[in-house]
């Protein structure tokens, strides 16, 4: 479960403040699917990069299964983190690495600094990720570099990565805002398909109220930083 209370966010740049997350609460419990919508600039990004602890708050706290992260520092905070993967819109993978080492990334905050290093990957990881790589369909481009894939093959692989970190909760922002429909459709049917087999809670932002509507459990409607719907 993820209990949001009175989170609040500003930013100051030139001169000008600008509230981006103005005072919410919501409690979003588990294995849900939620689409925040609304306007560019109402705040959506924003509040999922503070439910993930990325950006600090000004005020207010969210809480992961009853653990605080707005407040949580170091090897705390780590370890809440590591119950959320998070994939964006322009994918955020190692461009050069390729599909198999991209995913194995997901475990470089629980190795040691040597193998971090060498890029040494337990045999038992790189056997997990060759699985997840077939889950999500993309097993036979395993040894490709990921700079080389199409877009919505390039977000299956931000999708292994999120599921190799073992999380329970999946932040999307605008997943599918620079896919084409067929590209788009089957990343929302993949995430769909992981909130019903691993009851993962998915908070997805999106522009697209079509999409909201066929995949999300409830939607939540953001403007000016405030929940308006
Ligand atoms: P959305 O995701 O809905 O487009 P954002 O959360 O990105 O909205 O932004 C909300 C508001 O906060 C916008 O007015 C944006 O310009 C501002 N903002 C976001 N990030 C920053 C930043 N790093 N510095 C200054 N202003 C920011």
């Amino acid at each position: 479960m993820i209990e949001i209370i009175n989170l609040r966010k500003g930013y100051k740049s030139n001169g000008k403040y600008t509230i981006a997350v103005g005072g919410i609460s919501l409690t979003i419990p588990e294995g849900k699917f939620i689409s925040v919508i609304g306007p560019s600039g109402a705040g959506k990004s924003t509040l999922l990069r503070l439910i993930n602890g990325m950006i600090q708050a000004d005020a207010g706290s969210v809480r992961i299964d009853g653990e605080d992260i707005t407040s949580a520092k170091g090897k705390r905070k780590r370890k809440i983190q590591r119950k959320i993967g998070m994939i964006f819109q322009d994918f955020c993978l190692v461009r050069n690495s390729t599909v198999l080492q991209n995913v194995l990334n997901a475990c470089l905050a629980e190795m040691h600094l040597f193998s971090v290093l060498f890029g040494i990957f337990s045999a038992k990881n790189k056997e997990k990720a060759v699985k997840i790589l077939e889950r999500v369909g993309m097993a036979d481009q395993i040894d490709q570099p990921a700079v080389s894939l199409s877009g919505g093959e390039q977000q299956r692989i931000a999708i292994a990565r999120a599921i190799m970190q073992e999380g329970k909760i999946l932040l999307a922002d605008e997943p599918v805002a620079s896919l084409d429909p067929v590209n788009a459709n089957s990343i929302l049917n993949l995430m769909k398909s992981l909130q019903n087999e691993k009851n993962m809670t998915v908070i997805m932002n999106s522009h697209n109220v079509e999409q909201a509507l066929k995949y999300s459990d409830w939607i939540i409607g953001m403007n000016s930083g405030r929940v308006v719907y």
